[in-house]
């Protein structure tokens, strides 16, 4: 047999050995809601009454999740590098056999840090970057030098050869850097994923929306990415909003009632996303609230059935608008994305309809200039 189609023999079995197991593939792992960036857009909201899981329960429930089946695992937070554990928490998920990717704002890393993440064999780092102006991005971040900081740490990163994606956040502030971003980034030698969409805080609060870009807007973006790119937008981090595995979701067999339902399209709470908040809870999505499963008290695979019968049993209501929608094919709303914008899950968010409203219109003229330009070959023949 020949190597390729070995590799993809191999590869298939080992796919249906894990969907058999019946356990996400990738598990978020927030490890904290503490930063020591305060970012005037941050959405992430901290609990005081509640206590973040200690390095032995974390280590307890990687090796549960990897026990489960579970093959990635990505940390991230608020910022995962506040805990003073977070290397030793990355090592022991990789003598579990499980493959770690770090999400981080890195201003914290220096030297020493890089050759250690060198030594750990991340499968990736996503490295958030805010602004390619020195001013700004400290006017962001509400810290001054955090700038400086981040270029440092990217800086060594290089040099210890570890490589990383930036992760970048166009809001209303930074529209007019995109090229700047896309420069900075081809400076350090490193890929850049773009994200349009600035999401509302967690406990309902659109305080921090003042930041995020109008639909109109995101067009804009979208097109100046494309210009400047040569990532296509929707290989990048997409809405940047969803843990979910579109691939896994396509695998979803059709009697999996949430499927069937469609009410999750993406697939959550069937076999593809699962995300573990600090302090131990288990959320089927990181925009959906917890709804007081503790791994810790359960047990993963305990609480993870709970979790899918649980989002199995959710169900439109009457007033659920999606399902004969015409937009739906270019809206990028979900249950989760609803309960954030509008506090109900069910609803029918204005700035996502805006936005779908814009790409129906932007695909429909791509389309006549397309039939246009086939008509004019044609005539040609
Ligand atoms: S770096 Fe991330 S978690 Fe920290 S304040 Fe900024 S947006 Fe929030
Ligand atoms: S525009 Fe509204 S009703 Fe239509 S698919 Fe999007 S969220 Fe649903």
């Amino acid at each position: 047999m020949k190597t390729a189609n070995f590799t993809k023999e191999l590869g298939h079995r080992l796919q249906e050995k894990r969907n058999a197991l019946n356990f996400p593939p990738k598990v978020m792992f927030e490890l904290t809601y503490r930063c020591n960036l305060d970012c005037r857009h941050c959405y992430i909201v901290k609990d005081p009454s509640k206590r973040e899981l200690s390095s032995a329960q974390v280590k307890s429930l990687l090796g549960q999740i990897a026990d489960a089946g579970c093959l990635h695992v990505i940390f991230t937070g608020g910022e995962p590098l506040v805990r003073k554990d977070l290397f030793s928490l990355i090592a022991y998920a990789r003598r579990r056999g499980l493959f770690v990717h770090l999400f981080t704002n890195a201003t914290l890393l220096d030297e020493r840090d890089a050759v250690i993440l060198k030594g750990l064999g991340l499968i990736s780092l996503e490295i958030s970057l805010y602004s390619a102006k020195r001013e700004r991005f400290d006017f962001i971040t509400r810290r001054r030098g955090s700038f400086d900081r981040l270029m440092n740490a990217l800086m060594v990163l290089k040099k210890s050869e570890v490589r990383f994606v930036l992760n970048s956040l166009i809001m209303n502030l930074t529209l007019d850097e995109i090229g700047d971003l896309k420069h900075l980034a081809d400076s350090f030698g490193a890929d850049i994923w773009w994200n349009q969409f600035l999401l509302p805080k967690r406990d309902g609060s659109r305080e921090n929306l003042r930041f995020r870009l109008e639909p109109e807007e995101i067009m804009k973006a979208i097109t100046s990415i494309d210009a400047v790119s040569t990532l296509d937008a929707a290989g990048s981090a997409g809405n940047g909003t969803c843990s979910a595995d579109i691939e896994v979701s396509r695998n979803a067999t059709e009697t999996d009632s949430v499927f069937r339902n469609k009410f999750f399209s993406c697939g959550v709470g069937i076999k593809n996303s699962l995300v573990i908040s600090p302090y131990g809870e288990l959320l089927p999505c990181a925009n959906l609230p917890s709804i007081g499963i503790s791994a810790i008290k359960e047990g993963i695979r305990k609480g993870w059935k709970r979790l899918i019968e649980y989002t199995s049993s959710l169900r439109p209501s009457a007033d659920y608008k999606c399902d004969g929608c015409e937009l739906r094919s270019f809206c990028l709303s979900c249950p989760a994305l609803a309960g954030l914008e509008c506090g109900n899950i069910n609803s029918c968010p204005q700035f996502h309809r805006e936005f779908a409203e814009l790409k129906r219109q932007k695909y429909e003229t791509d389309r006549k200039v397309k039939d246009l330009r086939g008509h004019h070959a044609y005539g040609k023949l």
